[in-house]
């Protein structure tokens, strides 16, 4: 049974005090037993002081990106160890705005992941299409092409640690989120590709969640569909009253 999983991604949203004053009522709302698996995803600068706040709670600390080498000289960058010491549990890797914005190929995602599957830090990989590629009906060859670069070669048990989150590009901070229909056709394709690349139930073990424009009056719909195990939210993660109603709606 695949536990529901609701990760919030704060963006380049909330300085270290704003950060702080949302988690702790975020804490109060959620109360010591949320009804799914949570975490929180602030800004490199916000998750030391997040992650104090957050000890001896239920929610968990996950950071927006890593780079691929363990140290060295790539000024600006953040490694692996870093984000442990911090008390990170999660990171995101190959998040469309990064793809986008920051060219990161295909080649860099799988470089991330390997290094992040070497630690004890568990991998949330988003992949989805752009606008144009729905509409030219190449949804299944973006989607199953990026999860083919990042899990070529990995073994079942590597595959069975990576959070895999769907994101339509046309649905992230747009307001227009993907149909249930949609998100499970899509969720469902991943689940049937991992299944015929890695054998003894890892399909099963992957929690495939829906990213896009997530919202209280949604997730419910949402997550009624088989394969849908969870939400990457934007943001309606930056407030603590529409995030805690998005992990009540969950279940
Ligand atoms: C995201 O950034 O991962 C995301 C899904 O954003 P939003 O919920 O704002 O669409």
């Amino acid at each position: 049974m695949r536990k529901p999983f609701i990760a919030g991604n704060w963006k380049m949203y909330k300085t270290r005090a704003s950060a702080l004053e949302t988690v702790r009522d975020l804490l109060r709302r959620l109360g010591p037993e949320p009804p799914a698996e949570v975490a929180v995803c602030p800004p490199f600068t916000a998750l030391a002081a997040v992650a104090e706040a957050l000890e001896g709670s239920p929610v968990r600390l996950g950071a927006q990106n890593v780079h691929w080498a363990a140290e060295g000289a790539f000024t600006g960058e953040v490694a692996v160890p870093m984000l442990l010491e911090c008390g990170c549990r999660y990171v995101i890797l190959g998040h469309s705005e990064r793809r986008q914005h920051f060219h990161e190929s295909e080649e860099v995602v799988r470089r991330k992941l390997d290094r992040v599957l070497e630690s004890d830090l568990e991998p949330i990989l988003c992949v989805g299409e752009r606008l144009e590629e729905r509409e030219s009906d190449r949804v299944e060859e973006v989607v199953l092409g990026q999860l083919g670069s990042a899990l070529g070669g990995l073994t079942p048990r590597q595959v069975s640690r990576i959070i895999v989150a769907y994101e339509p590009v046309w649905a992230i901070g747009t307001g227009r989120t993907a149909t249930p229909e949609i998100a499970q056709e899509v969720h469902g394709m991943i689940r049937e590709s991992i299944r015929r690349d890695f054998p003894g139930g890892t399909a099963d073990q992957v929690r495939i969640l829906y990213g896009g424009s997530v919202k209280p009056d949604n997730i419910g719909a949402l997550m009624a569909r088989k394969d849908v195990d969870g939400a990457l939210v934007g943001g309606a993660s930056l407030e603590a009253e529409s995030f805690a109603r998005i992990v009540a709606g969950s279940v």
